[in-house]
C-alpha cells in the first residue's frame, strides 16, 4: 500500500480518539516524507539529530519536527532553534542543557518526560520517584514547558503486560496532571504507542501515536 493510503488509514482509526499521528520517519528518504505532506501529515518525528536536521533543512518549512530517540546534551543546541517537541527528555542533566539552549535562543523548548515503563534494562526513562524529585527542580527552568509524558511498552507479544503498562503510564500522567502541574508544567500529551501496539495505545489513552513501519515499510539499518 502507499503511503497516502496508510496515512488515512491510520487516520481514520484515530479519529474516534483525541489523538494526533506522529508519522517516525528515521531511515526513510526526504522523498518518503514528502509523500507524507502531499497526504496532509504535517507532524514527523526522528531519533537521531543530524538526521533530524539534515531533513529539515530540505523539506518544507511547516512541518513539525518531534524528537523521540535518545538525546546527548552535547546535540540540543543543533535543534533547539526549531524543534517542536522532545518526547525523549529523561534526566535532569539533560533538562538543565535544554534550559539554557532555550535561554540562548529565547525559546521556550516544549518537552515530554520520558518513563521507564518498560520490563526492560534498555530502555531510557525516569522512575516514578525519579520524576516526582525532578518536578520541583523543573519548575524553576524557566526556558522548559514540560507538556506530558512519553513511554515504550516491553517489545512483546503480550498484549495483556503491553496494556498494562500504557495504563500505568496513564494512571501516573493523571497524578501529575492532578496535583503537581503549574507554571511550565501541564499534562495534555501523553506519547505512547508504535506500530505494534498503537491500537492498545489508543484504548488507554494515547494523545500522540508514533508510527514508522506501518506507514514507510520496514527500516534498512545497514546504512
Ligand atoms: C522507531 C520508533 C518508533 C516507531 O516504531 P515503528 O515500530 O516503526 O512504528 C516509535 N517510537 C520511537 C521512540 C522510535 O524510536
Amino acid at each position: 500500500m502507499q503511503i497516502a493510503e496508510k496515512i488515512a488509514e491510520i487516520a481514520s482509526e484515530l479519529a474516534p480518539y483525541q489523538a494526533r499521528l506522529i508519522a517516525v520517519s528515521k531511515t526513510h528518504p526526504a522523498e518518503s516524507i514528502k509523500e507524507a505532506y502531499d497526504a496532509g501529515q504535517r507532524l514527523f518525528g526522528e531519533n537521531k539529530v543530524q538526521e533530524l536536521t539534515e531533513k529539515a533543512e530540505q523539506l518544507p518549512k511547516d512541518i513539525e519536527w518531534h524528537l523521540i530517540g535518545h538525546l546527548q546534551r552535547n546535540k540540543v543546541k543543533s535543534i533547539a532553534s526549531f524543534v517542536s517537541l522532545i518526547h525523549s527528555v529523561d534526566s535532569i542533566r539533560l533538562l538543565e542543557e535544554i534550559n539554557k539552549q532555550g535561554e540562548k535562543f529565547q525559546r521556550q523548548i516544549v518537552c515530554l518526560l520520558q518513563m521507564h515503563i518498560a520490563n526492560e534494562e534498555t530502555k531510557f526513562g525516569f522512575d516514578r520517584n525519579e520524576l516526582m524529585a525532578a518536578l520541583p527542580e523543573i519548575k524553576k527552568m524557566s526556558w522548559v514547558r514540560v507538556v506530558g509524558l512519553m513511554g515504550m511498552a516491553t517489545f512483546t507479544e503480550n498484549q495483556d503486560q503491553v496494556r498494562s503498562e500504557f495504563r500505568g503510564l496513564k494512571i501516573l500522567f493523571e497524578e501529575i496532571k492532578k496535583s503537581h502541574c503549574g507554571g511550565n508544567i501541564v499534562m495534555q500529551e501523553l506519547s505512547m504507542g508504535m506500530s505494534g501496539d498503537y491500537k492498545i495505545a489508543l484504548e488507554e489513552g494515547s494523545t500522540l501515536i508514533r508510527i514508522g513501519t506501518t506507514i514507510f515499510g520496514s527500516r534498512n539499518y545497514h546504512n
